[in-house]
């Protein structure tokens, strides 16, 4: 038993400390071809996207479950004459959580560190203090001696992309998990993990296990891929806020770090489809598969792309509660890890074609 514990912590370090920011995710996407290729079809969208197929006791129906590799980052724009580096950011960032922290610039020459610079407090005025500084002002200490350093030395040019650096870390309570880029390479592990396990399963049903690109700027990948695919049913895979901590209250957040795998029934971008909806809980309540309900009224995921493919697919998003959620730190729960896992195994078992005509029905 702590061997397997061990090996999870392993490959979440792996998955989480992995640099992949949105357009630029080819490592995630090589950490999955790594574990599931010898033992899945590997096919592939044309923006980079990858779909790990794995055909059942029958041909389709056809099951997507999407994750997405891309994280939050940012983009060198230009180098300042002195060697600093302005930005634009990749996906959503809140300029509160940014300043002061350390990053990966991902060069042609190789990874190298930066630190996202600000003034200390001791030169700012009253007045300044209060004031949010804007990702505009701000800049990448890479600690290029000048222009030329940065370019020639450190092989820094804009359109480099840099991600957070977070090393994972085991809270004193084991169970909780400190790492960057949860925000969605928990549900990549999470499909990567169900895939594997698949492989003493039987299903009747064909598995198309997706790491998604560029969610974080509009869920594009999730676009491409559903067209390789053509899924009957999709479940989106990913990370939800926790409302576990001060100043959340239930109605802004209801999901909690350790209560199990949240299942969606809003959000900006998707209502889950009633029937597939229903048999979700009704799985996890037969399978005692601790679980929470979740909404989310100011974000959306893949799901919401997806389940406008074609004539529509039944779609549903499954998701991680992560406290801290698109900043250096996030924090999960490995129990609700282990519960997602169980109830998407528990779906696919029963998503045969008889069920899936019963949800269009
Ligand atoms: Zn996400």
């Amino acid at each position: 038993m702590k061997k397997k514990s061990n090996e999870l912590e392993n490959w979440l370090k792996e998955i989480s400390e992995v640099p992949g920011p949105s357009g630029f995710e080819s490592r995630v996407r090589e950490l999955m071809v790594q574990r599931l290729g010898g033992t899945c079809e590997v096919l592939k969208d044309n923006i980079g996207s990858v779909i790990f197929k794995k055909q059942g006791q029958t041909a389709g129906p056809n099951i997507m479950l999407a994750a997405h590799m891309d994280e939050i980052g940012f983009l060198v724009k230009t180098i300042t004459k002195e060697g600093y580096l302005k930005f634009v950011t990749l996906g959503g960032w809140w300029e509160q959580v940014m300043l002061g922290q350390r990053i990966t610039v991902m060069t042609a020459k190789g990874d190298i560190p930066g630190v996202i610079g600000s003034k200390p407090p001791h030169v700012l005025s009253a007045e300044e203090r209060k004031k949010m500084v804007t990702k505009k002002e701000m800049y990448i200490d890479i600690g290029a001696l000048d222009k030329k350093d940065a370019e020639e030395r450190m092989g820094v040019t804009p359109g480099v992309p840099a991600v957070p650096f977070t090393s994972f870390t085991l809270m004193a309570n084991p169970d909780f998990l400190v790492g960057k880029a949860w925000d969605d390479r928990v549900g990549c592990a999470i499909v990567t993990d169900v895939l594997q396990q698949l492989g003493e399963v039987k299903h009747s049903n064909t598995v198309f296990g997706v790491g998604t690109v560029q969610e974080e700027v509009g869920c594009r990948g999730a676009k491409t891929s559903a067209d390789v695919i053509g899924p009957q049913v999709a479940i989106a895979v990913d990370t939800c806020i926790a409302g576990d901590t001060p100043g959340m209250s239930e109605d802004q957040a209801s999901a909690k770090l350790g209560g199990g795998v949240a299942v969606c029934i809003y959000d900006a971008s998707l209502i889950p489809h009633v029937k597939l909806r229903d048999f979700v809980l009704e799985t996890a309540r037969e399978a005692g598969i601790p679980f929470q309900l979740e909404f989310s009224e100011g974000g959306g995921t893949d799901g919401g792309r997806i389940h406008l493919h074609a004539q529509g697919v039944p779609s549903i998003v499954l998701s991680v509660p992560t406290r801290y959620i698109h900043s250096h730190n996030g924090i999960i729960s490995r129990k609700d890890y282990e519960s997602t896992v169980k109830l998407i195994l528990e779906l696919v078992k029963k998503l045969d074609g008889k069920k899936v005509r019963e949800l269009l029905d």
